[in-house]
């Protein structure tokens, strides 16, 4: 079996930590917005782009339904107007069987592997593929080993299901046998007992308990060594399992092949020699190998989405590769955010376009705006946001927190929170008081107060 695990593990959910009140979009039946749900707030023309007037066209519904590969989304403006949280509450809408991966544009520079390779790698931990697999099962009650069978533990069970007899023990004393140890404590862990119905997996024994047979009522309790159960009277059965897993999980699997004879594994097993790393023609033999499973009808492709925040730290190079790699034909869907305006694409000598991005790319984007919040929907988000982190506010407090807000800007406003919080705290109040918050904003400067303060007198401490 793959271990999928295995490929989990970078910081991304401390990433999203300052979203965790985002839990949709908030949409109604309509497809049109609520001023407040999904606690979301605002920016209602955001969440409800749609690429015509129809509710199935919303862009979250054209993901489902596979028709946005290959096609790109740019969230635009300025700093604080929720365009991450807005990519969040698509990916909370698209639920967790459509792959979902949140990058930075800076994160793709590494000294170590090119830029291009991350975006690859990235590529294709957004893009899904749900694999049908058959597995044989038997399907047995649990009841005593007759005499006659604990004297001949092969007797009527066939070659495979003797496996499961290598012995077995009852205390009762009067049959001597032993079980697989591994089969026995998957039993064990089930707590079945006399009568129970059970699948046992017939390659890697796992057991699960499925239901109970009315012949056998008797219930026994399989303490210590008591009683050991086996099962009897087994019929080998084809049972259904769905696996979701990104082709990322299966480069991962493939550059480190794993035993055992499921489909993930073969498919990890057909590339030889063993490679030990993702190369380009690994991954070229992966298409081949899920192609072949769509075409039979094994496997199945679903694209997912790419989030790309801070698009304007791509460079040229970068956005060349994305315009040729969102003609692949197995392509997620692309988001990208970027609080630019007009500055220069990196990568080039002083080319200056809309957003950092090429025209050409641009060009090829469906633009979704994002506008700055009112005094009413910041105080709205400061609420949200303090009960979710469990704090206590006085209105007043989040009038001057939303005031802030307002004036500098809502990522600064939520940002005093906590330290708010701990400063009630320290001066003996169990909720944050305005005085909580006036003394935060002496002690943390916002970008604007700490640029002036540069450019004045204070500057002259610093190297420039
Ligand atoms: P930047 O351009 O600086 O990356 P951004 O547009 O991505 O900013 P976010 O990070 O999404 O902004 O928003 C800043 C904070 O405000 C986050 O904690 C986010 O969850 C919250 N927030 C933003 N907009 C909303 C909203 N409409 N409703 C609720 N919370 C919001």
């Amino acid at each position: 079996m793959v271990q999928i695990s295995e490929v989990k593990g970078n910081n991304r959910d401390n990433r999203t930590a300052s979203h965790t009140h985002i839990k949709g979009l908030g949409l109604k039946a309509d497809g049109t917005a609520e001023k407040q749900a999904g606690g979301f707030v605002g920016q209602q023309q955001a969440r409800e782009v749609k690429q015509s007037d129809s509710r199935e066209d919303a862009i979250v519904d054209l993901i489902r339904a596979h028709k946005m590969s290959g096609r790109g989304v740019l969230l635009a403006g300025g700093p604080g107007t929720g365009k991450t949280a807005l990519a969040l509450a698509l990916s909370h809408e698209l639920g967790t069987k459509i792959p979902f991966c949140p990058i930075v544009g800076s994160e793709i520079y590494s000294t170590e592997v090119k830029k291009t390779e991350m975006l690859m790698e990235n590529f294709r931990r957004a893009i899904g593929l749900k694999v049908r697999e058959t597995k044989e099962v038997y399907e047995g009650e649990v009841t005593e080993l007759t005499p006659e069978e604990a004297e001949n533990p092969l007797g009527g069970y066939g070659k495979t299901i003797s496996t499961l007899l290598v012995g077995l023990k009852s205390a009762k004393g009067q049959k001597k046998l032993r079980l697989d140890p591994s089969i026995y404590e998957a039993i064990q862990k089930e707590r079945v007992t006399v009568g129970d119905v059970v699948y046992i997996e017939a390659n890697t024994g796992a057991c699960k308990r499925v239901g109970r047979s009315d012949a056998y009522a008797t219930e026994f309790d399989l303490e210590a060594e008591e009683y050991v159960p086996i099962p009897k009277g087994e019929v080998r059965k084809k049972k259904e399992i769905v696996q979701d897993v990104t082709l990322h999980d299966l480069d991962v699997a493939n550059a480190r092949p794993q035993g055992g004879q499921d489909i993930m594994s073969m498919m990890g097993q057909l590339m030889k020699p063993k490679m030990t790393e993702i190369t380009d023609k690994l991954r070229g033999e992966i298409n081949k190998v899920v192609s072949k499973y769509i075409d039979q009808g094994v496997a199945e492709l679903v694209p997912g989405v790419l989030f790309i925040d801070e698009a304007h730290m791509l460079d040229i190079e970068c956005f060349t590769y994305l315009n040729r790699a969102l003609e692949m034909s197995i392509s997620p869907i692309v988001v990208l955010a970027s609080n630019r305006g007009m500055c220069t694409i990196r990568g080039t000598e002083g080319l200056v376009a809309a957003h950092g991005i090429p025209p050409d790319f641009l060009a090829r984007l469906l633009i979704i705006p994002t506008t700055p919040y009112d005094a009413d929907e910041i105080k709205r988000i400061v609420r949200i946001r303090s009960n979710t982190e469990g704090l206590q506010m006085t209105d007043a407090a989040i009038e001057k927190i939303a005031e802030h807000g307002v004036r500098i800007s809502l990522r600064y406003c939520l940002q005093l929170l906590t330290p708010a919080s701990i400063l009630a705290r320290v001066n003996g109040r169990n909720q944050i008081d305005i005085k909580d918050v006036a003394e935060c904003e002496e002690l943390f400067l916002d970008a604007r107060r700490s640029a002036d303060l540069l450019s004045g007198e204070a500057g002259r401490g610093f190297i420039s």
